[in-house]
């Protein structure tokens, strides 16, 4: 980063909730612990009437109640004059020199800027177009970048599109597509698991894993969010991106370096080795599902099809992984809020002891909540002749690192892009696969409705068709072996 030039950081959409929840809690603490540039300012864009003033107080609300970090009342104070509002319409090219204007006078010469599109997708071409043709992206002596928040397209047509439209105004390397998933510490730690140990690496492959199971399970219904979800549905909420970037991470061989072209490079070739469904393959292999009483949500159409639940059978077709299942899944409204994935080891060839139960190796991945990683493996039961127990090596982040050692996804990915570092954010032709591979999924569903839409309880782990995915092969759901490992 060049920190003699000042740094501007546009919100566009300024007046929203990710700019209160998110942005600015990250903001605030990426500041209080010295991270930001020396100058900085942080100008939110929006259609709204807010003061500066005014502005500034709705922000210290939301860090107030959003922020999972204590501040005291100067570390606002030092921070709060960075903020300021300029009130625009997204259409309007004589606001987007307003607001060129505006950052001159601020910035007061060469001066490196974000612009952050913290507002649905649909407005970004707009937005680029005019901060584009008021000369805005044009890096005269400090950088410009342009980060986007999800969902990236609502389709392969629609991503390859977008994505043509923000190329005519931008280089790749300008482009931070957001999936806040990968600025979460636990994803991170998936590479460190795998990359900076030498145990895992020379197993993890088809002759000693089983399978993979990815979950991304959420309590939650729709909130606030009805409006937007129904139409769009689990696949393209939560498949496209964050299930489909854990996949990756799982399954990417080891890259040339830790940087962004070399690691995003392993990650397209994984997407790549997995081949797109023909309907007939997406009818064994895909689940959807949606729990009762989603038709009668607020602003869901009665008669919705949308899933709120899916589970997916995909294979990679490289060397490494060619047989292994890995099985995705993801709903709303489930038994607990619960991210993991995990890796189960085949069984030992056989049975040496006269009572051993047959077990595998399991490796979990706990992402969320009680982050950590544990590993199970078979004991000798204490005073038997030969009975095995299954026992647990266990790391908690909060226990080694401390309670507040997890930083929110957003700061990481602020600080990131303000240092020019794109390995977090995820590139074209990787979103442009990734979306390959969901498309005919989602055309097979929406088309020849198949499989047909199965219902679950709330509060359960999703519909019985999804059990019956894996007992085809002989495998089950592993939830309750993993939260017995969690609780033990
Ligand atoms: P909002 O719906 O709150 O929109 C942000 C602002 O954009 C609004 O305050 C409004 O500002 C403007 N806006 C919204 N819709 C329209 C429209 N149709 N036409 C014109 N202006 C509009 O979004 P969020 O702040 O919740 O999220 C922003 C982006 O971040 C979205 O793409 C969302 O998917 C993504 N995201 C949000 C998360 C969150 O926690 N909120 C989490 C992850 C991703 P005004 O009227 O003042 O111009």
């Amino acid at each position: 980063m060049n920190q003699e030039l000042s740094t501007s950081i546009i919100i566009f959409g300024a007046s929203g909730d990710l700019t209160q929840r998110k942005l600015i809690p990250s903001l605030l603490n990426l500041f209080i612990k010295g991270r930001m540039p020396q100058a900085f300012q942080i100008i939110g864009f929006a259609g709204s009437e807010f003061t500066d003033e005014h502005f500034r107080e709705h922000l210290l609300e939301g860090a107030k109640k959003f922020a999972a970090f204590e501040f005291s009342d100067d570390e606002w104070d030092s921070f709060a004059p960075r903020l300021r509002y300029q009130q625009g319409k997204y259409a309007d090219a004589a606001d987007y020199k307003k607001l060129n204007d505006m950052l001159a006078g601020v910035e007061g010469g060469a001066a490196n800027r974000i612009y952050y599109m913290a507002l649905p997708p649909t407005l970004f071409p707009a937005i680029i177009d005019n901060l584009d043709s008021t000369g805005q992206l044009h890096e005269n002596g400090g950088w410009r970048r342009v980060i986007l928040e999800k969902p990236f397209g609502t389709n392969l047509a629609s991503a390859v599109k977008l994505n043509q439209q923000v190329h005519k105004a931008l280089n790749e390397n300008q482009i931070y597509r957001i999936d806040h998933y990968l600025g979460k510490e636990t994803v991170q730690n998936i590479l460190f698991t795998r990359f900076a140990n030498t145990i895992f690496e020379p197993i993890w492959n088809r002759n000693y894993i089983d399978h993979v199971q990815i979950t991304v399970a959420e309590k939650v219904g729709l909130e606030h969010r009805a409006g937007f979800y129904d139409g769009v549905g689990i696949l393209r909420d939560m498949f496209q991106n964050h299930l489909l970037q854990l996949l990756t991470l799982v399954a990417m061989e080891p890259p040339a370096s830790f940087n962004a072209s070399h690691l995003r490079n392993e990650k397209v070739k994984v997407l790549s080795a997995i081949k797109p469904m023909t309907p007939e393959q997406v009818t064994v292999n895909s689940v959807r599902a949606q729990y009762r009483g989603y038709r009668e949500e607020p602003e869901v159409k009665r008669n919705s099809t949308t899933a709120t639940y899916a589970a997916l059978r995909l294979f990679i077709n490289n060397w490494r992984w060619h047989g292994v299942p890995f099985y995705l899944r993801s709903g709303k409204k489930l038994a607990e809020k619960q991210s993991q994935i995990i890796i189960n080891f085949k069984e030992p060839p056989l049975a040496m002891f006269p009572m051993q139960t047959m077990k595998s190796n399991m490796l979990v991945l706990y992402l969320q909540p009680d982050e950590g990683v544990h590993l199970r493996f078979e004991a000798k039961a204490p005073d038997t002749v030969a009975e095995t127990r299954s026992v647990d090596m266990e790391f908690h982040y909060a226990e080694a690192f401390g309670q507040t050692a997890i930083p929110e996804a957003y700061e990481r990915l602020l600080l990131d892009a303000l240092q020019g570092d794109a390995s977090l954010f995820t590139r074209a032709d990787e979103v442009e696969t990734a979306w390959s591979l969901i498309d005919p999924i989602l055309q097979t569903w929406e088309t020849h409705q198949t499989p047909p839409l199965a219902v679950y309880r709330p509060n359960s782990w999703g519909p019985t068709e999804a059990d019956s995915l894996l007992a085809r092969d002989g495998r089950w759901w592993m939830q309750n072996e993993a939260t017995t490992m969690l609780n033990d």
